[in-house]
C-alpha cells in the first residue's frame, strides 16, 4: 500500500521516534506547529477516524494513554492538546489515522 505512515512504520522512511509498542508508534512531526508536536499512530493501517469500527477502535485507547504519558515525559504540565483531522474539510492530508499531540506553548483557542 502506498501510505507514507505505513512506510515510516516499516522503517522505509526515517522518522524521529519517541515511543513504540506492539500496536502504536509516536514520532515527531516534520513540520511542527508547536514546541512539542508529536504524531501518534496505530501500526495497522486505518484510513482515518471515519474508518473506525468495533474491530479496530481499541487502539485509540492505547493512543490516548500514550498521549498522556508523552505529555508527562515532555513536560507539558501546563496543558496540551490532542487532535485528529478527518477528510478534506477536516484538513487531513495523510490517509493513515494519526493524532497530533501539541504543547509547549499557550495554544490558539481557534478551532475553526
Ligand atoms: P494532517 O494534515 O493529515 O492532519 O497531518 C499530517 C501531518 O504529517 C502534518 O502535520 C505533516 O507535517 C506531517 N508529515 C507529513 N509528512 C511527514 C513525514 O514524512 N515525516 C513526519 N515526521 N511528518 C510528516
Ligand atoms: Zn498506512
Amino acid at each position: 500500500m502506498d501510505c507514507l505512515f505505513c512506510k515510516i512504520i516499516a522503517g522505509e522512511i526515517p522518522s524521529t521516534k519517541v515511543y513504540e509498542s506492539e500496536n502504536v508508534l509516536a514520532f515527531k512531526d516534520i513540520n511542527p506547529m508547536a514546541p512539542v508536536h508529536i504524531l501518534i499512530i496505530p501500526k495497522i493501517h486505518i484510513d482515518g477516524a471515519n474508518a473506525l469500527d468495533e474491530s479496530n477502535v481499541g487502539v485509540v485507547s492505547e493512543i490516548m494513554l500514550t498521549a498522556r504519558k508523552l505529555a508527562e515525559e515532555f513536560g507539558l504540565d501546563d496543558g496540551w492538546r490532542i487532535v485528529t483531522n478527518v477528510g478534506e474539510h477536516g484538513g487531513q492530508t495523510v490517509k493513515h489515522l494519526h493524532f497530533h499531540l501539541l504543547g509547549g506553548k499557550k495554544l490558539s483557542v481557534e478551532l475553526a
